[in-house]
């Protein structure tokens, strides 16, 4: 790690350390079975995120007997993820499981290559139901697991056509995140599309904003549709966040989603990705892979706040932490005969620098979560859960 670096993860490492505790530990503690119907739902997913990773950022943020991360709710399942023609899934055929009921092969985003067959995906019955919908990811929105939920493409490799179907087909009310390069193009992907999709998006109705202070304008003024593209691809990693001045974290971009979306008197469903796990996983990074489980973290902390601070709040939200697969399979190899502290980085140990298969953690709370868990369902079970609570 390069000196500057480490000086920002130290300086990061420090805020975490000082940061108001966990809100919502434990989740939902009410005990009592929650109502059916969900008019909110919130899906929030931890890229590539495996079960030490959990581990290694806990004991960093909390020690080794402190309290639990906000990510880790009261109810409990695990998935099989296999896709249609892997037993190592890739992201898009995982989410495209959970958006649309149905195995996908690797690379398909809710689309049956050749023949395009599909049906919709959560986002757009939740559309269709009147609810707003929303995506936010910290690398490219045009990305294949929030692609999933707003676009139809025969592979991920379809970033242009994917915004273009987000402003103009879907109609996401609030995109927010990196990838602002995938929709002011004069070369086409490998669905033939290129243009310029932020006029188009404007044309459509979409505030366009491109920094924090203007996300903040564009939510104070009462904005129902805003295209928020921070980054020509993808978001700065936590540990050397360059942009910090100017770039909203997963965190504040949940925030400013929330504040938007509440408004909507049939509810919402939005997706939040944590999208750099998964790519500091396939670095085999400790440092960045407990940082940016920790900024996921933050942005489930500001979701459960806004679900705390009014009761029906959680009597009508669902809110499901999955993760789609690991990454690099990161072990917690030490250390050995002591006892790390807080503030400590574990020792690190991988087994591959790519996707592994292991059953996902599936977290939940809220209309429908009893029905995520049990022994490992398959990760098509999610989307039927959402889809039934969303009736
Ligand atoms: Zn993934």
């Amino acid at each position: 790690m390069k000196t500057f670096q480490k000086r920002a993860f130290l300086i990061v490492l420090a805020g975490f350390l000082l940061s108001f505790q966990a809100p919502g530990a434990f989740g939902d503690d009410s005990g009592t079975a929650p109502p059916r119907k969900a008019r909110n739902v919130i899906f929030m997913v931890p890229d590539g995120l495996g079960q030490a990773n959990v581990t290694a950022a806990r004991i960093f943020k909390n020690g080794l007997d402190g309290p639990p991360l906000n990510m880790e709710l009261r109810t409990i399942g695990y998935q099989r993820n296999h896709s249609a023609d892997s037993m190592i899934t890739d992201s898009a055929a995982a989410a495209s499981a959970w958006a649309c009921g149905e195995k996908f092969r690797n690379r398909e985003i809710c689309f049956h290559a050749p023949s395009g067959r599909h049906k919709d995906s959560l986002l757009e019955i939740a559309g269709k139901k009147g609810k707003s919908t929303g995506l936010i990811t910290n690398s490219e929105i045009t990305d294949a697991t929030p692609a999933a939920f707003g676009a139809h493409v025969p592979t991920r490799k379809c970033p242009k056509e994917i915004a273009r179907q987000y402003v103009s087909v879907t109609g996401v009310d609030v995109l927010l995140g990196g990838g602002g390069s995938k929709f002011q193009s004069e070369l086409p992907d490998q669905c033939g599309a290129y243009g310029d999709f932020l006029s188009l998006a404007i044309s459509k109705g979409y505030a366009h904003v491109a920094d924090r202070a203007e996300l903040e304008k564009a939510v104070s003024a009462g904005k129902t549709k805003i295209l928020g593209l921070f980054a020509d691809s993808d978001l700065d990693f936590a540990v050397d966040r360059q942009h910090a001045e100017f770039e909203p974290s997963l965190s504040e971009m949940t925030a400013s989603a929330l504040r938007v979306l509440q408004k909507d008197p049939d509810g919402f469903f939005l997706m939040i990705e944590g999208s750099l796990i998964d790519k500091s996983n396939h670095k085999r990074d400790v440092q960045s892979q407990i940082m940016e489980t920790l900024i996921f973290d933050e942005a489930v902390g500001t979701v459960l706040e806004w679900i705390k601070a009014d009761p029906i709040r959680k009597e009508e939200t669902l809110l499901i932490i999955s993760p789609d697969h690991d990454t690099s399979g990161f072990a917690i190899i030490g250390p050995y005969k002591t006892l790390p502290r807080k503030g400590n980085v574990v020792v690190d140990g991988w087994v591959s620098d790519r996707h592994v298969a292991s059953d996902p953690m599936v977290w939940s709370q809220g209309p429908g979560s009893l029905d995520l868990s049990g022994p490992a369902f398959d990760n098509t079970h999610i989307y039927k859960v959402v889809r039934d609570a969303m009736q």
